[in-house]
């Protein structure tokens, strides 16, 4: 894997959110693990246990796939072959040279991405033609965790805490209310509510997305109907984004899984090759 020359963040607001992000993954795990579940199933019971161990494998692939995303260097500063002019490449007038199709300039990361998607603000970075499969499997762990901790939460919550008051309704609705009343352990039982349900939809949300894209071999850019040449039929679409070894990269982000393509050069479906 080809490691970015440069992690940080370009901009204070990436920085502030991918900080968050980070401090928060193992507090709700904590609050969870060690809070939540020994309320229902006592600490250290067959059920928690289990409960530990799926939860860690789970904390795990999201910090690493987070890691990988962050490390990854999916930008023009990869490319093996020298910048073409011919046919279809274009010329970036900030990066002053020719880029492959399907490669965009980023303003927050200042250079061109291969086969650029998105600027996640979650890890500070691009999400392109490398980096693709953690960030996906990263959303994926997101989802199935939060919608999970979120019911979890919710149950403790209505034990603990109640709902028969209405400031408790207003404090999960609006979190920044918190600042006006006096902060109690109850509130940060809901403010660990809000983030899991927030996560919950939010990752919800963006899966639904990123799926459809995914089945149509489509970024985020490329909505135009031109744009349906990259579409080869679902397998293949999968295996551009996960690799060779598509069906094991759900265990870890440290399992090899070679990308058909370069992010240079595509393979074009009948579509385009009559084009
Ligand atoms: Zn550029
Ligand atoms: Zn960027």
């Amino acid at each position: 894997m080809h490691i970015r020359r440069s992690i940080m963040p370009k901009a204070w607001t990436d920085a502030a959110i991918t900080s968050f992000l980070m401090c928060m993954m193992p507090i709700i795990f904590y609050f969870n693990m060690f809070v939540v579940y020994p309320h229902f199933h006592g600490l250290w019971s067959c059920l928690h246990i289990l409960y530990l161990i799926s939860g860690t494998f789970i904390l795990w692939n999201l910090g690493t796939n987070l890691i990988m995303i962050i490390l990854c260097d999916t930008s023009i500063e990869r490319m093996l072959v020298p910048p073409n002019s011919s046919t279809n490449w274009n010329f970036c007038s900030k990066c002053k040279m020719y880029v492959p199709p399907r490669s965009w300039h980023c303003k927050i990361c200042n250079i061109c991405i291969l086969k650029r998607d998105h600027h996640c603000k979650f890890s500070s970075c691009c999400i392109g033609h490398y980096n693709h499969r953690y960030f996906l499997a990263f959303v994926f762990y997101m989802f199935i965790s939060s919608i999970y901790l979120s019911l979890y939460d919710l149950c403790f919550i209505y034990d603990v805490v109640g709902f028969d008051v209405w400031i408790t309704f207003v404090k999960v609705a609006f979190p920044l209310s918190l600042f006006f009343f006096p902060v109690t352990l109850n509130d940060l039982y809901l403010f660990a509510l809000f983030f899991t349900s927030y996560a919950s939809s939010f990752s919800f949300a963006l899966l639904c997305f990123h799926m459809k894209n995914l089945i149509e071999n489509r970024t985020l850019l490329e909505k135009h109907p031109e744009c349906l040449v990259y579409d080869r039929g679902r397998l293949n679409n999968v295996k551009d984004i996960f690799g060779e070894r598509w069906y094991f990269v759900w265990i870890s982000p440290f399992i090899e899984s070679k990308l058909p393509q370069d992010g240079v050069h595509w393979i074009l479906n009948n579509l385009g090759k009559i084009e």
